[in-house]
């Protein structure tokens, strides 16, 4: 802080004290013209000029300073120039009348009294000397120096004057001087209780941090406040990319205001990647419109910015950027002042960072435990019911005493047989998963016919599908055993998702490429879980697919196979409603090409 913000006060506090001195001194001064005129009276010398000139020059002078608005001038930088000028005017006008022989003993104890006031209402000592020095000249000259016996006699007391007036003076000097350095130290302790007031605010609100999202406004904002800035800005280091991003929202003149994703690559020429690579805080006092180390600047519309990297030791978290539309808001010391925040922000911000990935692992953790009992309840159903369903039609044809018929007999084995099937895809499902995630699935790649290989699956799921295959000699390069299994998973969920509307197969070729269609009229699935029923043990609607049966793996082994077999799967929406899974496979080498 300098002095020059303290001084006002101290001048104001002059400039009332001076002006009250000036009024009530001009009171006195009026009394004392009293005085005088009595005494003129009394000696006969007030029809003299002489006696006449000053005081009627007083009387004029004193008139004019009661209608004077002392205050205000005193507050001007004319200050010293009036004040020296009215003690000049008196002292000459009271030192003229003590000229006069017969009224020197009345006039001088009020020179020396002018001398006095004059000491502290100039405190500018120097002007108070020069006053007084210039009015015993001029008193000297105008009315002595055709008197020459008169000399001694004025010349004495005016001398004395200018000691009494020097001396007042150098007094009131020093208590001035002394009245700015307290007001300084004053001022510096005030400053520095501002200082720890909002110190504290900032504390608080890192010691009420819960989430990242939470604390980068309230703290960006209780630090803009605190350095009486417009905008700012946060920017935490993302390590996987290699660069800062914005945190949203940012800080604009007492608001937050959410921004799209702003991106600061780690080895850009911006000014925010510098300050982030060295690690140290950076003052940017005039914002360059055409310098690219300036374009996050500009985009926040800044003129000047403070910018400081947000560290733990020796680790940097992210940056600070603290500026201002306006120009010559900021000064250097804000910066230190910006540092020392930041090094507690830091603090904060990597712990709630840390704090909230360590969060969303243990969340990610829960959600994959809980998958994996639902899934161990969800295999245990879907084990118990075809062998309940096995063992009940053995049972049946079993007992003799029942004695079924022929054909329901027949029926009963088709049926264990069917389900004996169905525990058997489930089965080799849990191995194929358990060898996908091993990466031992094994492949055997072969150019595959797709009608006869699409006849066998129909058979294997006892659904029948309109089936169309163009060309009809149309193959594929891909494993038996897999595309089968991949096929069968999809024409058995159309059939359970879809129940009582047909299914459609299809099958085409373009630009070297194989795709098989299977198609349904049910549900369909949401656009926004299409590709989360690829993932394991994923069920949409877990009531309604529980009551449907299935384990959640289906999906997630069509995809694992696809692409083992340099293939891929999607979902498309079928038209009027419904799912259309979409398996794409390289065409066989023998097939000609059809772009
Ligand atoms: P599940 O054993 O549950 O059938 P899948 O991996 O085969 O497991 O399927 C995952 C989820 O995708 C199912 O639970 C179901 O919600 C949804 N789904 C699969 N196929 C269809 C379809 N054809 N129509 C609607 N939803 C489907």
């Amino acid at each position: 802080m300098t002095t020059e913000t303290i001084q006002p006060s101290v001048h104001e506090a002059m400039a009332r004290f001076r002006s009250s001195l000036l009024r009530r001194s001009s009171a006195v001064a009026w009394m004392v013209l009293i005085i005088i005129g009595a005494q003129a009276v009394r000696e006969e010398v007030f029809r003299r000029s002489e006696f006449l000139i000053p005081i009627v020059g007083l009387a004029v002078l004193l008139v004019g300073s009661a209608v004077t608005r002392w205050e205000r001038l005193m507050n001007s930088k004319l200050a010293p120039w009036i004040s020296t000028a009215w003690l000049a005017a008196v002292t000459i006008g009271v030192a003229s009348l003590a000229a006069i022989p017969e009224l020197t003993a009345t006039a001088e104890p009020i020179l020396f009294g002018i001398a006095a006031v004059s000491g502290l209402l100039l405190t500018w000592w120097a002007h108070a000397f020069m006053t007084v020095a210039i009015g015993a000249a001029i008193a000297f000259i105008a009315f002595s120096l055709g008197e020459a016996e008169a000399i001694p006699d004025i010349l004495v007391p005016l001398l004395t004057v200018m000691v009494v007036a020097a001396t007042t003076a150098l007094v009131g000097f020093e208590f001035e001087k002394e009245a700015i350095v307290s007001a300084g130290k004053e001022k510096k302790l005030e400053t520095q209780r501002l200082d720890f007031e909002r110190l504290y605010a900032v504390s608080a609100t890192l010691a009420r941090a819960e989430s990242l999202a939470e604390i980068v406004p309230e703290l960006v904002g209780t630090i803009c406040k605190y350095l009486d800035a417009q905008v700012g800005v946060v920017l935490l280091h993302d390590a996987d990319m290699a660069r800062l991003e914005v945190m949203s929202p940012i800080w604009v003149n007492g608001n937050t205001l959410d921004t799209d994703p702003i991106t600061v690559e780690i080895n850009a020429p911006s000014v925010v990647a510098q300050t982030y690579r060295a690690a140290k805080p950076i003052y940017v006092r005039r914002v360059d419109r055409d310098s690219d180390s300036h374009v996050l600047l500009k985009e926040l519309g800044l003129s000047q910015a403070l910018i400081a990297p947000l560290k733990v030791e020796a680790s940097r978290v992210g940056v600070i950027v603290i500026g201002d539309p306006r120009e010559g808001e900021f000064i250097e010391d804000q910066l230190e002042k910006l540092g020392s925040l930041a090094a507690p922000a830091g603090l904060v911000l990597n712990q709630i960072g840390r704090y909230e990935a360590q969060a969303e692992t243990t969340k990610r953790l829960e959600e994959v435990a809980k998958m994996k009992s639902d899934f161990v309840s969800t295999v245990s159903h879907e084990l118990r019911s075809p062998l309940t369903s096995i063992i009940g039609s053995l049972d049946t044809v079993n007992r003799p005493e029942l004695a079924p018929p022929e054909p329901t007999s027949q029926q009963l084995l088709i049926s264990a047989r069917r389900q004996a099937g169905r525990l058997q895809r489930l089965i080799e499902d849990l191995l194929v998963v358990s060898r996908i995630d091993r990466g031992a699935i094994p492949i055997h790649t072969e150019s595959i016919q797709l009608k006869p290989l699409i006849d066998e699956v129909v058979r294997v799921v006892s659904i029948e599908p309109s089936i169309t295959i163009e060309p009809d000699d149309l193959g594929v390069e891909a494993d038996r055993d897999h595309l089968s299994r991949i096929l069968i998973n999809l024409v058995e969920n159309a059939a359970k998702y879809a129940p009582g509307s047909p299914v459609e197969l299809f099958a085409w070729e373009r630009n070297s490429r194989g795709f098989i269609a299977v198609v349904d009229h049910g549900p369909g699935i949401p656009v926004d879980q299409r590709d989360r029923v690829f993932e394991r043990f994923t069920q949409v609607d877990q009531s309604d697919t529980r009551s449907r049966g299935g384990t959640g793996l289906g999906l997630s082994i069509v995809k694992s196979l696809s692409e083992v077999m340099g293939g891929s799967v999607r979902i498309e929406a079928t038209e009027g409603g419904g799912a259309t899974f979409v398996v794409e496979l390289p065409l066989t080498s023998s097939m000609p090409t059809n772009a």
